[in-house]
């Protein structure tokens, strides 16, 4: 058997919780934590963490959708928009 499957509860370093279960998990674990509050990621509701910007660096669904976004933009812009010859241009926002 893999360990791949399981994570760590947020709130107690000491379960090991099927990645399956964790939502559930996570929500029991929550009303009995007293520890200081914990941020939700907001790429994945079973990430719970005190500093999210640190976080962030070493999250794997936020560096994935950032990759996504990154493809996307190349794509859309595999067609470069079409300008008139400057004039029109408004630059000043
Ligand atoms: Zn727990
Ligand atoms: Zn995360």
């Amino acid at each position: 058997m893999s360990d791949c499957e399981y994570g760590i509860c947020p709130y107690d370093k000491s379960h090991r919780i099927l990645l399956f279960r964790m939502p559930k998990h996570i929500i029991k674990c929550e009303k009995n934590y007293r520890g200081p509050p914990l941020q939700t990621c907001k790429y994945n509701a079973t990430h719970r963490v005190l500093n999210m910007e640190k976080h962030l660096k070493e999250c794997d669904y936020y560096l994935r959708s950032i990759e996504n976004h990154a493809v996307q933009i190349a794509l859309s812009s595999r067609i470069p928009p079409k300008l008139e010859d400057g004039h029109d241009v408004d630059t000043s926002l």
